[in-house]
């Protein structure tokens, strides 16, 4: 028995006004022929040495034992639930609306009802799946206030980005993993997502630059980089770059430009599909440095309004393409003579 405080009150127990104390114990039952361990909440009359609890006590008691059930049967608790559901800032009854569910499932299991099994698999699957949650709630769209299938749907949306966006980090950071200890290719650096972003956000948040589609800022990535190393001996972002026809592209540009921190539209040209980069609402840069920011600015001095034409024409003339093999990786070292300084 453990006192966890004292307070002078009308004793249940004895009927007198008296110190009584809140105590925890711990305690032993059996709840579906589990045996099960847990941490209940007293009063103590030391005056009859009993314990006792009122109605709130009862009903916390209750959960903490089924909890416990929860727990030894691998079943999410009470509060991983309500997590689950807090998440996705659904309210109780909407949650059972989107699942199918009776309408007061959810509060029960959010407090004494222990879920069966299918249903907390359902939960869990919830909890690690967003597009899921999505394609429910557009399955389910009729049942919800218009309000609140918007509401839901921007959380749902937000959530599925960011998963989205750790799997295409990971993806990048394995291609990148074989040059991590070859800084003549990285120039110096260990690659930096949050750096990318900010580079990229940087070009198209300037209104000094124009038509920024895939090959120009691809290019414009590589000068920032080559001149960041001729100048200071060491790249800004660490992206690896090969010598492909048009010039220098980083490893893995298809899921870069993918990030949903990157806002990127897609036009139809006489010749396919154009990838335009568009303005963020964020203008802040935390992951660029003043050093870094004045690269950038000499880039765009030289390449903002510069066509996809010129800036390839241009690259083509760099010693860093005219030396390396059609596909291999670009050295750094080549930035010695590049045409910016
Ligand atoms: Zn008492």
């Amino acid at each position: 028995m453990k006192i966890l405080s004292t307070a002078k009150m009308l004793c249940l127990c004895c009927m007198e006004e008296h110190a009584v104390q809140t105590v925890t114990v711990r305690e032993h039952s059996i709840f579906k022929s589990v045996p099960v361990e847990y941490t209940a909440e007293y009063f103590y009359c030391d005056q009859a040495d009993e314990t006792y609890a009122d109605e709130q006590q009862i009903s916390l008691n209750d959960i903490a034992m089924k909890n416990a059930y929860r727990e030894k049967m691998g079943l999410l608790t009470s509060s991983q639930i309500a997590a689950i559901r807090a998440k996705y800032g659904i309210s109780q009854s909407d949650l059972c609306l989107l699942l199918g569910w009776g309408g007061k499932t959810i509060t029960r299991y959010e407090s004494h009802q222990v879920q069966d099994i299918a249903h907390d698999t359902i939960l869990r699957k919830l909890d690690s799946d967003p597009e899921w949650f999505l394609q429910l709630l557009n399955t389910g769209k009729t049942s919800f206030s218009a309000a609140s299938y918007a509401k839901y749907t921007e959380t749902g949306t937000a959530l599925f980005e960011q998963d989205h966006d750790l799997y295409l980090k990971s993806a990048i950071m394995s291609k990148y993993a074989r040059f991590l200890h070859n800084p003549g290719v990285t120039g110096g650096k260990v690659l930096s997502l949050d750096v990318v972003v900010d580079m990229i956000r940087y070009y198209a948040n300037s209104s000094m630059v124009t038509g920024l589609f895939r090959v120009k800022l691809m290019k414009m990535l590589w000068y920032a980089d080559a001149l960041s190393y001729k100048r200071h001996g060491h790249a800004i972002s660490g992206l690896v770059y090969r010598a492909l026809l048009m010039g220098a592209v980083p490893i893995a540009y298809e899921s870069i430009v993918d990030l949903s921190t990157i806002r990127c539209e897609e036009i139809e040209m006489g010749d396919g599909t154009g990838y335009k980069f568009l303005p963020t609402e964020d203008k802040e840069y935390p992951h660029l440095t003043q050093e870094d920011k004045e690269i950038l600015d000499t880039v765009i001095q030289r390449f903002g309004k510069v066509s996809k034409s010129a800036i390839v024409e241009t690259m083509h003339q760099e010693d860093a393409y005219i030396e390396t093999a059609p596909q291999d990786v670009i050295q750094f070292k080549y930035a010695q003579t590049l045409s910016l300084s």
